[in-house]
Formats: structure tokens, sequence, C-alpha cells
């Protein structure tokens, strides 16, 4: 067993912050990685914490974040046009205004599921029809995807949809914006290894937050909050790193190369939160080939709608409320029948709180 899963160090640590803790009022820290917030509920760390002290789920899980827009493009497109679309499992269930592109598929939509790009080049290979790749994730999966286009003859049949999210940017412009009521920042683990931390350095002087970036284990998180309690208490906002056994303050350089050599960090629409300034990764102008927006000239419609009717996602991925105080939760939306996005994936809040707590 993992020593970050240890039960004496974990509880040790909880004891630790329990005691540390009573110096403040209050202090509202907030993830931003899906893989977080499974461990998070998983672990029951919430009910380890003292209740000054709140862990907020931010917008970290990518299917979560996805357009509505985006999604209704590529299905209406696809459902006039003889193609397959290709994504990930979660994404497949994740409504746009009105379909999925599970549910879509029963209208004609060509779809398969695929585990990464590997899968939907070999699928591409086998096929003469047009294979579009609806390319979702943060940096940690767009940075692959970039390695792999930029090293191999694709299929010419195969293209891209992206839809791939930044999220050092897109935590700072919510910041700017005022949409973040929290204190600290738990960095996230994947993504950071990535990026690096540097990025983050803005959201520490900028936004007076601490920010200190965790691995996944339960030691790991709770070590990251004692390490920002510490913080508070020698009155010093900066970034940390609490994951150095894999993340390098300067991130994968090799990664980092491949990202800028794809793709342009650009505006990007996040659901129920709007467009982010430079929050997204899109084609540089020299792979226009494969952007599958140009290509085949996707329209993209106005009329779009975000949110289901009462699904308070948006609320939910700013940390604003938990997720039973949707009244949908548990009542009409469960894994089952997901209403809204953060139901769909174990990446998503309202999924993993349900997980943990609503199933009966
Ligand atoms: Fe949306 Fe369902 Fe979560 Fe409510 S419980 S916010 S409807 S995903």
């Amino acid at each position: 067993m993992s020593k970050f899963k240890d039960k004496e160090l974990v509880l040790s640590l909880a004891d630790s912050i329990k005691q540390k803790a009573k110096k403040f009022d209050r202090l509202r820290i907030m993830h931003v990685c899906g893989t977080h917030e499974n461990s998070i509920s998983r672990y029951a760390l919430r009910d380890l914490l003292p209740d000054n002290i709140k862990l907020l789920a931010g917008p970290g899980c990518p299917v979560c974040v996805t357009s509505s827009k985006d999604i209704d493009a590529i299905i209406n497109y696809g459902i006039k046009n003889d193609c397959t679309i290709l994504t990930f499992g979660d994404m497949l269930r994740v409504k746009g205004s009105n379909y999925s592109l599970f549910s879509a598929s029963k209208l004609g939509l060509g779809v398969k599921m695929v585990y990464g790009l590997d899968e939907a080049i070999y699928y591409a290979k086998q096929t003469k029809k047009d294979a579009i790749f609806f390319s979702v994730g943060f940096e940690t999966t767009a940075a692959p995807i970039a390695s792999i286009i930029k090293s191999i003859n694709l299929p010419e049949n195969l293209s891209f949809f992206s839809v791939h999210k930044y999220t050092p940017n897109g935590v700072l412009e919510l910041l700017k914006a005022g949409k973040l009521n929290i204190d600290a920042l738990i960095l996230p683990g994947h993504a950071s290894i990535v990026s690096g931390l540097a990025p983050y350095e803005k959201a520490a002087s900028d936004f007076n937050l601490s920010c200190v970036a965790a691995g996944f284990e339960p030691a790991d998180i709770l070590s990251a909050i004692l390490m920002i309690i510490n913080q508070f208490e020698n009155n010093i906002c900066k970034v940390e790193n609490e994951y150095e056994r894999l993340l390098s303050y300067e991130g994968n350089k090799l990664a980092q190369n491949a990202l800028n050599e794809v793709f342009d960090i650009t505006d990007s629409i996040w659901r129920g939160l709007g467009i982010i300034k430079n929050s997204g990764f899109e084609f540089k102008t020299t792979y226009n080939h494969l952007n599958a927006k140009l290509k085949f000239n996707i329209p993209f419609s106005d009329s779009y709608i975000e949110e289901q009717k009462g699904c308070r996602c948006a609320e939910v991925v700013l940390g604003s409320i938990e997720p039973p105080q949707c009244p949908m939760y548990d009542k009409i939306c469960n894994p089952h029948n997901p209403v809204g996005p953060c139901m769909v994936s174990d990446e998503g809040t309202c999924r993993n709180w349900w997980e943990v707590k609503g199933e009966t």
C-alpha cells in the first residue's frame, strides 16, 4: 500500500489541520481537478476536516466545462454528413441543447467511443468515411495529442474538433472576474506536470491566494491543506509544491513545446461560464488541414442552451453550491439519468458526491 494512504499518517495530518485551524474563522480552499474530487469524495476527506475549512470543487472536470455550443455543432454537422464522430466515453453522454452524442446516434449520427487518439487513428485507417475526433480535455490530454500529431502521418480522413481547455488561464480569468470566492487553491497535480507551476504565480501575487500543487492520495491532499494553513499562519501567499515526487516547478518542457507547436491559446467557451479569455487550445494555421471546424466549415448556432432546465452545474463548478443544493440531485438526476454534465463523468462533482453519499 502506498505510504500516502497510510491510515495513521492520514489521521495525524487531519489532527494537525484541526489544531491549526482553530486560529482561523474560515478558510475556503478550492481544487480545480476532477481527480482530486474523486479522491476527496472516495476517501471522505471532507469528513476529516473541521467545519471552518471548506473544501470546494472548482472547474476541473473537462467534460463538465465543454460547451453545449460545441456539442450541438458537432451533432448538427454529423447528422447531415456521412462521417463518424470519435470521442471518449464520458463525452458521449453529456447533453448539448437537446441531445448528447449518444442519444443523437439514434437519429443517425455516426459515433464511436475511443479510449485515445491511437484508437481513433486505427479506426480512421479502417474506413473511407471522414472521422472527426471530438478532442476534449485539459493540457494533460492536449499535450500527448499534440505530440502524436507532430510525430506521425495521420490518415487523411482524420480531423479534429478541439474543445481543449487550458487550466491556469481559465482559473486566472475566473479570479479576475470575481467569480471564485476562495482563500486558497489546491493546484492540479496532473495538469501542472505539463504546465508547471509558474502560470499560477499571478493567482498568488495578484489575488493573495495560497496555492499548493498536490498529488492524489489522501495524505497528498491533506498535506497540501496543511501547507496552505501554514502559509496563512505566516501571513504569506505563494506557490508551493506538495507533489515533488512527480511534478517540477518548470513542468514538462517537451509537452509544452508540443502544445506550442500544434496549438494556439485562444478564447474558449466554458459551459455555463461563458467565453473565457485565452483559456482554450485551437489548431495553429499550419494545422488547418486537421481542424475539422475549418475543413468542413462547421456552422455554430447562436441559439443554444448552456444548462438543462433546473441544472445548477455552473454554480457547482464555481464552488458556489454543493451538489445536494441542486433540487434535482438524486431525485431526477443521477449517474443512470444524468441531467447535467457534472453527473456524467467520474471527474464530475455531482457524480462523485452521488457515488459516495447519494446512492440509496
Ligand atoms: Fe446538474 Fe444534476 Fe448536478 Fe443538479 S445534480 S447540478 S442537475 S448535474
